[in-house]
């Protein structure tokens, strides 16, 4: 995986947890329409964490071209 630096302070940021969110449980963060057509049920988050500020940034997953069985 490449370095990704925080956006705010350049540290280089840290892998926190990859995790499905619930689009139900999750509108109040994803409420744009823009994710209707990218998901059905939920959504696959790679979550970064910067250890010196602790802003948050999440990438999709794009699960759709990865096999289950890998
Ligand atoms: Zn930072």
């Amino acid at each position: 995986m490449q370095k990704i630096n925080c956006l705010r302070c350049s540290t280089p940021m840290k892998h926190l947890l990859n995790q499905r969110i619930q689009l139900g449980q999750a509108n109040w963060l994803f409420h744009n329409h823009v994710w209707d057509n990218i998901i059905a049920g939920a959504l696959p988050v790679m979550i970064l964490v910067c250890p010196k500020c602790r802003k948050l940034e999440f990438f999709l997953l794009n699960e759709k071209r990865r096999e289950k069985h890998e």
